[in-house]
């Protein structure tokens, strides 16, 4: 066949070969283009979520979980407005453990970070591992978390190479400095994104500054799905408040803390609002573990429930919890049913229409808990509570059972912000009734044996899938921590 060229040399059936293909792609681009636009037009909006996480906060530390100091109005006045869950647990009772099962979904020992990560270590969050972040990114939400991490603190294990888009904090606990009582640490690191802005930083600014950035990023993301993680440094010894609380409580400066978090509480609530896009998110306030008594009037209360943490005693583990989500979650209600941290990765997945890791998780969805909907029981058959690899107990329905364990009791508090003298007890085998006995006083073992056996078979399920060190049993479904692969360029100032 013959071609017509003009002056380029370019045969000019080809030319229009070519104008015809762009003028389908653009034809094609715009008709998803304007699909997709219908379409999010057409869909209610994603769900907002913020998890707003004190540290070291005791379950009878708010006045709406039977504190008879009036150092909390605001999430008083959010309980009113929405549901207090009065049986939420950590995974453990410390830190990194807790924060990572929080993030993650699964209990810390499947995932392999224990205790509290300090500047010493070389491991962290694996990057197989998947976060909340990471979960509800590819649903578009906008992230960030300004407080405190313990994920670890090399570039590579930071937020924003796990699903965050900005990060403003501490990355390990605030005692972690060369200003600690006892023992010594390096400068303390206050990281933006990945670089340390400043070392040691003034810790009465922080809880006020988290709060400037949460409120401003909210602004920022009025118009589009967000995910915001508040995890304050506070109440964490040591305690520093800013000048508007300081000497404002009537139970020291723990209550002071307490107040400005309050505080925090209350700016995040009244922002939602005023932007009227508080029907559109689900706001959790809850705490890491229960209160650290070696401090004494330093740490908060878990009264009535049993020891604080550190422990696998309610006390530790059982945390004040709140959530808010207006016109969703029924306005001044109580949930008493079993649910914990780990639940929240699927149940936020679940809202937001997010696939799952594919990765074994703990965590079960709670929505139904969350909404006050049917049915209203918690989804675990059991409830593993582990410290460390040592599966110190477990829990099904009302029912606790303690296999024998070693554990820390504060023997005398200490005072001025300095830790008390501790001393190690041991229990034996002991079942408990947490419905009737919630602080785990009044062993009834001996009174129900069949209860025992069975939470005894179920506990072996944990000991095959997670392992038992007290049994010298490793689980067969446990995964590594992360490893530093390099530390070039960490954190450099
Ligand atoms: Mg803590």
């Amino acid at each position: 066949m013959l071609t017509s060229r003009v002056r380029t040399g370019v045969p000019v059936d080809l030319l229009h070969r070519t104008a015809t293909l762009l003028l389908i792609t653009a034809s094609v681009y715009l008709s998803i283009h304007s699909e997709t636009q219908a379409h999010s037009a057409d869909q209610p909006r994603l769900p907002n979520f913020v998890i707003i996480f004190a540290d070291d906060l005791g379950y009878a530390d708010l006045n709406c979980f039977g504190s008879s100091y009036p150092d909390t109005p605001n999430l008083d006045q959010m309980a009113r407005e929405g549901r207090r869950f009065t049986s939420f647990c950590v995974a453990q009772a410390v830190c990194s453990a807790s924060r990572t099962a929080l993030l993650t979904g699964c209990y810390p020992n499947r995932v392999g970070i224990l205790g509290a990560l300090g500047p010493g270590n070389t491991h962290g969050i694996h990057a197989d591992e998947m976060t909340i972040a990471e979960v509800l990114k590819p649903q578009g939400y906008a992230t960030a978390i300004y407080g405190k991490w313990h994920l670890g603190h090399h570039p590579q294990f930071l937020p924003t190479r796990h699903g965050f888009d900005e990060y403003f904090g501490l990355p390990y606990s605030n005692d972690m400095w060369p200003r600690h009582p006892t023992a010594k640490f390096p400068d303390l690191p206050l990281i933006e994104g990945e670089r340390t802005v400043e070392l040691n930083p003034d810790q009465t600014k922080l809880t006020t500054s988290y709060t400037e950035r949460a409120l401003k990023f909210i602004e920022a993301n009025r118009d589009r799905p967000f995910f915001l993680y508040v995890p304050h440094a506070m109440p964490h010894v040591p305690l520093f408040v800013s000048d508007k609380y300081a000497g404002k409580s009537s139970r020291g400066i723990y209550g002071d803390v307490i107040r400005e978090i309050d505080w925090s509480v209350g700016q995040i609530l009244q922002t939602l609002k005023r932007l009227k896009i508080d029907e559109n998110t689900l706001v959790i306030f809850t705490s890491d573990n229960g209160p650290w008594l070696s401090y004494g009037p330093h740490g908060g209360s878990a009264l009535p429930l049993r020891e604080g943490k550190g422990t696998a005693w309610e006390g530790g583990v059982r945390e004040p919890c709140v959530m808010r989500w207006s016109g969703k979650i029924p306005p001044g209600t109580e949930c008493a049913e079993l649910a914990a941290t780990i639940d929240l990765l699927p149940t936020l997945a679940g809202l937001a229409g997010a696939d799952l890791p594919t990765r074994k998780l703990d965590g079960l969805d709670i929505r139904s808990l969350i909404l006050g909907e049917s049915p209203v029981k918690s989804p675990h058959e059991a409830y593993w509570y582990y410290w460390g690899d040592a599966l110190h107990a477990i829990r099904s329905g009302p029912w606790k059972l303690h296999f024998p364990h070693p554990y820390v009791h504060v023997d005398v508090p200490g005072q001025a912000g300095l830790p008390g003298k501790l001393v190690q007890l041991r229990t034996p085998l002991a079942l408990y009734n947490l419905e009737q006995d919630l602080s785990e006083a009044n062993d009834v073992s001996a009174q129900h044996p069949e209860i025992v056996a069975h939470l005894t078979a179920l506990a072996e399920l944990a000991r095959d899938d997670l392992g038992d060190s007290l049994q010298k049993r490793i689980g067969k479904n446990i995964r590594p921590a992360g490893q530093l692969t390099s530390a070039t360029g960490a954190n450099s100032k």
